[in-house]
């Protein structure tokens, strides 16, 4: 079946017909035919993410908040255990609201939505509080669409020895990456970004050394991430609770798709080249982008409302809608923005009728509710 619009969002986003349509069989949890597409997927996450051997990759039921609030809620531990959370976006912050939910004791280095962090305010927060033990950071701030500079901001932790924690949610499989290179300990991405899966779970890819020091650390036992890891290699691809089997089967095919498209190198490069032709066509409609060129991700681009009297989101919206675009709204508290994602099944050809969708809705005034 096609899909009435594309999504332009950050998921979940347009997925292939091929991926959905693998979801018209139904499987038992308990199979072994499951339980080895569920072990080959942990196989793959891995590969993607790191040549190194040190890494292994568990998958999570929920969305991937879900999946952050377990990995934050089973590696830090439950006495002197202490997180920097540096934070520019609003899921930085969840990352801190979790820690308030779950009684985690933290420390937030907080900057504005549009700016970077300073590795030196990191490096001097580390200095003077001994008791951080681990440091999380967001790498493409979805709120914005920025990249943050996580090589930097690991590589100072680190030289602290404190444990890393990335959220790459929205940037893992779509930014090519070795997670050993940058010094993660543990990554948190999901079924229904880059990958381009349906919606339904997330996954982590840890050291194994390190995920094995975690027993009891958790503080839900639906989201302890260590028995999870424990019960997947004891059982050889076992969820502890009922895992969502159709979405976990679509992944599967999204993941064979993404090694198609030339693995993450080749999804990155039609990421950055749609995303380029969609900032260079929206300014010459007249559109401005939040973000400075060097701080934007390939992965969502947040563009300023004109300053035309008539514009409203919901218009411009409902008109792109009809013309078979669903757009995001911004999350910016400064400024008014709408966001245009980019990541998907979407194609250079989809970007060009997307701009002449909103040239004809500007030159229409269709804005104009
Ligand atoms: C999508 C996303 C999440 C998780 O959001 P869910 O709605 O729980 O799937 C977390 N962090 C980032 C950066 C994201 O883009």
């Amino acid at each position: 079946m096609k899909n009435p619009y594309l999504l332009l969002t950050p998921g979940p986003l347009s997925t292939t017909a091929s991926v959905r349509e693998t979801m018209l069989k139904d499987w038992c949890t308990w199979d072994d035919e499951y339980n080895n597409l569920v072990q080959d997927i942990r196989k793959r996450l891995v590969k993607l993410a790191t040549a190194s051997s040190l890494y292994t990759a568990v998958l999570m039921q929920g969305s991937g908040t879900f999946c952050v609030e377990a990995a934050i809620g089973t590696l830090v531990p439950r006495v002197e255990g202490k997180i920097l959370i540096a934070a520019n976006g609003a899921y930085g912050l969840r990352m801190v609201h979790m820690c308030e939910a779950i009684g985690i004791n933290n420390t937030v280095y907080k900057v504005n939505e549009t700016e970077s962090f300073d590795t030196d305010v990191i490096e001097r927060m580390l200095q003077e509080d001994e008791d951080i033990t681990h440091v999380a950071v967001v790498h493409c701030e979805t709120t914005t669409g920025i990249l943050n500079p996580i090589e930097e901001v690991c590589c100072i932790a680190k030289r602290y020895n404190k444990m890393t924690i990335v959220d790459a949610m929205s940037s893992f499989g779509g930014i090519p990456m070795d997670i050993e290179q940058l010094q993660i300990d543990l990554l948190i991405s999901s079924s229904n970004k880059c990958i381009q899966g349906v919606p339904g779970f997330g996954f982590v890819i840890a050291k194994t050394d390190e995920l094995e020091k975690c027993k009891g650390n958790a503080r839900s036992l639906s989201l302890d991430l260590y028995d999870q890891y424990k019960t997947m290699e004891k059982d050889k691809g076992k969820w502890r609770f009922t895992s969502p089997t159709h979405v976990v089967r679509a992944f599967y095919q999204a993941l064979l798709e993404l090694e198609e498209e030339g693995g993450v190198q080749g999804r990155f490069k039609r990421y950055r080249e749609n995303q380029h032709l969609l900032v260079t066509g929206m300014r010459r409609l007249g559109f401005n982008t939040l973000l400075q060129s060097k701080q934007q991700s390939p992965i969502i681009t947040s563009f300023l409302y004109p300053t035309y009297s008539f514009f409203t989101f919901q218009g411009f919206y409902q008109s792109l809608k009809k013309q078979g675009f669903v757009i995001y709204p911004g999350k910016v508290s400064q400024v008014d923005t709408f966001r245009i994602g980019n990541i998907g099944d979407v194609h250079k050809q989809d970007i060009e009728r997307l701009l002449e969708a909103i040239h004809s809705t500007v030159k229409r005034k269709e804005i104009q509710q």
